[in-house]
């Protein structure tokens, strides 16, 4: 399957890495919208969060852990930190391999507009 994301977590194409266990990898993201700005993807090749099912339930919720996790880890998570799925094209999605962005290091606006 041609996916960048999938490449990305195989070590096919580079990252700056953050993060990795069996289930899911984590790395920088190359555009930044915030002094902190990385991704979570699964492995596992899923589009968006509407071709996720029961089946990945544990998955999501492995991806959401990581991220208060890793933001403990990296002095994010006191004054706080953002964590956003967007999906198909009003959100912005731009890589249909489903990626947990997590921003933080400033004060974010909301709504994001
Ligand atoms: P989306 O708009 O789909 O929610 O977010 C895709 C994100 O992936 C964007 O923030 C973009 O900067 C990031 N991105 C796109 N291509 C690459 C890449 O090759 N490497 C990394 N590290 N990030 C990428
Ligand atoms: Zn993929």
């Amino acid at each position: 399957m041609d996916c960048l994301f999938c490449k990305i977590a195989a070590g096919e194409i580079p990252s700056n890495k953050v993060y990795e266990d069996d289930q899911v990898y984590a790395f920088h993201d190359i555009n930044p919208g915030a002094p902190t700005h990385f991704l979570i993807i699964p492995k596992q090749h899923i589009a968006t969060l509407n071709d996720a099912g029961t089946e990945h339930q544990a998955l999501l919720g492995h991806i959401q852990l990581v991220a208060s996790k890793l933001c403990k880890e990296m002095g994010l998570a006191e004054e706080g930190y953002r964590t956003v799925f967007n999906c198909n094209k009003q959100a912005g999605q731009t890589v249909f391999h489903i990626h947990l962005h997590v921003l933080g290091g400033r004060a974010l606006r909301w709504p994001p507009g």
